[in-house]
């Protein structure tokens, strides 16, 4: 497999030597917590299982190390790692203890006492200012804790911070590990290599977050429909009236000039042709379903029509691939969820291959029950949107080719 010209079979956790020897797996333990502390998804942890049993299954020492949240360089109780220690015990069925910090001399004690197919749990890395600063004297420590460096925290990836990038300077081996692997397959499987014809369902509240997406689709796709807020701005760069609908007014022209585009390369672009429009932003407010020439006076458009509904399902008939990022409404409220949830419908019900990228549009296939029902969800929000982009993530960048991107990371301070 290929990851921009490097060849990452050579870089896989299975090419490596592991038996007996101290590994730190980066994993991306950044899972959402309710108000008591609970975990309300551990897809994250699951998803780190694949290399965690390969590595015990090796006699490894296996050390993991992950952020939770934004502590901002303060140690946080409430930002602890421990329910996800608890947690990982459970799935592993083996005791994970959590060490207090994830360096530090009490930690170096802990890990040179540790045993061929013994594991533990570094405490929270963002607890230090220097993990997010990509400091190298932090990124030293924590390389010290071991001899062989995993990178498998595919939904940080696209953050340059000590554990990801900075580490890879001072450890002696690096590779990714099954999770980063197997996202990448999925990747190249929707957006570089895919069976045709291939559709990409957009969504979400922001076009300014995802126009570089549509941009990189716009040359690699066979149809874009567009769902979500991201229409409003679509439609009035056309002309139309979108009331008080959210939209991005600086990027009027631009997202013309990439509808354009697409239509030049041959890609069918879909917009919605109806609305669930409400009187206010509000689950209890009065609504009703217009075209989108219609939007009333003052009025929000809130969700996708029935008919666009109906116009989308049909555009995804046929298709062999289908790749989706961001829900068709403001799904949260049960009001203007049918767009979102129809659209689950139809991915789930279809043939292609079927890949769900991050964020909010999990969110809809768990509520909706249907994870198990498509090809692959990714793991990482802003890290799918990255590669989505056509943009490199550093957190692999700088396993799979560590020379060139300190190069270039050297090039970059220069010229600041
Ligand atoms: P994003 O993070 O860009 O994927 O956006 C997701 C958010 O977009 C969700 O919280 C939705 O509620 C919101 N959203 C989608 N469509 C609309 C809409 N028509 N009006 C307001 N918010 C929307």
């Amino acid at each position: 497999m290929d990851y921009k010209g490097h060849d990452m079979e050579k870089l896989f956790i299975k090419d490596l030597e592991v038996r007996g020897k101290r590994v730190m797996v980066r994993v991306d333990y950044n899972v959402p917590l309710d108000a008591d502390g609970n975990i309300t998804d551990d897809s994250r942890i699951r998803a780190t299982l694949p290399t965690i049993n390969y590595l015990l299954d090796e006699k490894a020492k296996v050390i993991l190390a992950s952020h939770l949240g934004r502590p901002k360089g303060k140690v946080i109780p409430g930002l602890s790692l421990r329910p996800v220690a608890k947690r990982l015990s459970r799935l592993l069925g083996k005791e994970v203890p959590l060490a207090e910090d994830c360096v530090g001399p009490e930690v170096k004690k802990f890990v040179d006492k540790m045993n061929p197919g013994d594991i533990i749990l570094l405490e929270n890395l963002r607890f230090h200012p220097e993990e997010e600063q990509n400091d190298p004297e932090f990124a030293r420590e924590l390389a010290s804790l071991c001899e062989v460096f995993i990178q498998d925290a595919f939904g940080n990836c696209h953050r340059s911070h000590a554990s990801m990038v900075g580490i890879n300077r001072f450890v002696p081996v690096a590779a990714v590990g099954f999770l980063i692997k197997k996202e990448m397959e999925y990747f190249e499987k929707a957006v570089n290599n895919p069976m045709r014809p291939v559709v990409a369902i957009m969504g979400g509240a922001k076009v300014s977050d995802k126009i570089k997406i549509i941009e990189n689709l716009a040359r690699k796709m066979d149809k874009i429909l567009i769902g979500g807020a991201m229409a409003f701005t679509f439609l009035k760069a056309q002309g139309y009236e979108i009331s008080r609908s959210l939209v991005e007014n600086s990027l009027l022209e631009e997202v013309k000039n990439v509808a354009e585009k697409a239509r030049k390369n041959g890609v069918k672009f879909y917009l919605p042709v109806d609305f669930v429009v409400a009187e206010k932003f509000d689950p209890k407010a009065e609504t009703k379903v217009v075209t989108f020439q219609e939007i009333p006076p003052n009025w929000y458009a809130l969700d996708i029509g029935p008919a666009s509904t109906r116009l989308f399902v049909e555009a995804l008939a046929g298709a062999r691939t289908i790749i989706w990022n961001g829900p068709m409404g403001a799904f949260e409220m049960d009001a203007f969820s049918r767009g979102t949830y129809a659209m689950v419908e139809a991915v789930t019900n279809s043939h292609a291959l079927t890949i769900v990228g991050g964020g909010d549009t999990d969110v809809a296939f768990n509520k909706a029950g249907a994870t198990y029902e498509v090809s692959y969800i990714s793991t990482g929000g802003g890290a799918f949107l990255k590669l989505l982009e056509g943009g490199e993530l550093p957190g692999i960048a700088a396993v799979t080719d560590k020379q060139a991107y300190e190069e270039k990371q050297r090039a970059t301070v220069m010229a600041k």
